[in-house]
């Protein structure tokens, strides 16, 4: 963080805002059976674009959360390029997705937890802060950080569940089957 006394807690309160919109988008995700990771784009105060993980159904490896809220930004602003803007994720984001951000040239990014397996902010790779590139982004992490992962350990606990349930069924066939 670069800011400082109370700047910082202004920033804390609207980061948490804006981090409590992602994880609604999150929710939808997991709504729809898709792994819930949420992102939403701001411009100057104001959301440009929001986003929802949506690879199950789009069969479509790139729709992450943050490549759907780099895009409806982008449409929204009617520019590729978005220096002022800030993306919020619950996730710590990926290669893919810090690539993009890069590329729109995106000046600050916030999220709740990290993904030990595939982050590329802190965990993996830290492509925000990477001297070799042309760009770099100011980072913010662990904001509604136990909100974030919560989302995410109950949809995986969810499908364990479904997964256990399923085996029992199998394992107890139906009186028609004469088993
Ligand atoms: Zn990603």
């Amino acid at each position: 963080m670069v800011e400082e006394g109370s700047s910082q807690k202004l920033n804390l309160v609207e980061d948490s805002f804006y981090i409590s919109l992602a994880l609604e988008e999150a929710r939808r995700a997991a709504a729809c059976k898709e792994v819930p990771v949420g992102a939403v784009v701001v411009c100057r105060e104001k959301v440009v674009g929001r986003g929802r993980n949506r690879r199950e159904t789009e069969l479509d490896p790139t729709a992450h959360a943050e490549m759907g809220a780099l895009r409806a930004a982008s449409a929204s602003l009617q520019s590729w390029r978005l220096p002022e803007c800030t993306l919020y994720a619950t996730l710590e984001p990926c290669v893919m997705c810090v690539g993009a951000m890069l590329q729109a040239r995106i000046s600050r990014l916030v999220f709740g937890c990290l993904d030990p397996k595939g982050g590329a902010v802190e965990s993996l790779y830290r492509l925000c802060d990477d001297g070799r590139l042309n760009h770099r982004i100011l980072v913010t992490r662990g904001v509604l950080e136990e909100e974030c992962a919560r989302i995410l350990q109950d949809f995986f606990a969810g499908l364990r569940e479904n997964k256990r349930s399923g085996k029992r069924a199998e394992r107890w066939p139906s009186p028609a089957e004469g088993a």
